[in-house]
């Protein structure tokens, strides 16, 4: 938990935010300005700043972000039609909100 993150904010409820998947280790919801049909943000609960940041010892939280990945597109319908999955690292790879996560996007009319 990082207390100027606002991400850790709406894992913690300080945020009201809809979850369309929750556990104990990972939230997901709807991006506030989404860039496509769908785009969810999938997200650890730890506080990891970026990609740069993990460790080994990550290993199995960043991997299940994937398998849940596969779910909600699945849940989302767009598992057929195909989606993106992104992750921005750093100012410069486009990250604004410095807490891992993994954007889903999709559901484009192609
Ligand atoms: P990134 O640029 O990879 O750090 O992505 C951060 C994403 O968080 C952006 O796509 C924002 O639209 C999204 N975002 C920012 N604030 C909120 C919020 N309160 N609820 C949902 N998504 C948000």
């Amino acid at each position: 938990m990082s207390n100027d993150c606002l991400f850790c904010k709406i894992i913690n409820r300080e945020i009201p935010t809809e979850f369309l998947y929750e556990d104990e280790n990972y939230v997901v919801f709807k991006d506030i300005n989404p860039a496509a049909p769908v785009h969810l943000l999938l997200i650890p609960k730890k506080h990891i700043r970026s990609i740069n940041d993990i460790t080994w010892d990550d290993e199995k939280l960043i991997s299940g972000l994937f398998l849940i990945a596969k779910d909600m597109a699945k849940s989302q319908g767009v598992n057929e039609s195909g989606y993106k999955l992104l992750f921005n690292v750093e100012k410069g790879g486009g990250q604004e909100i410095f807490h891992v996560h993994l954007h889903l996007i999709g559901g484009w009319k192609r």
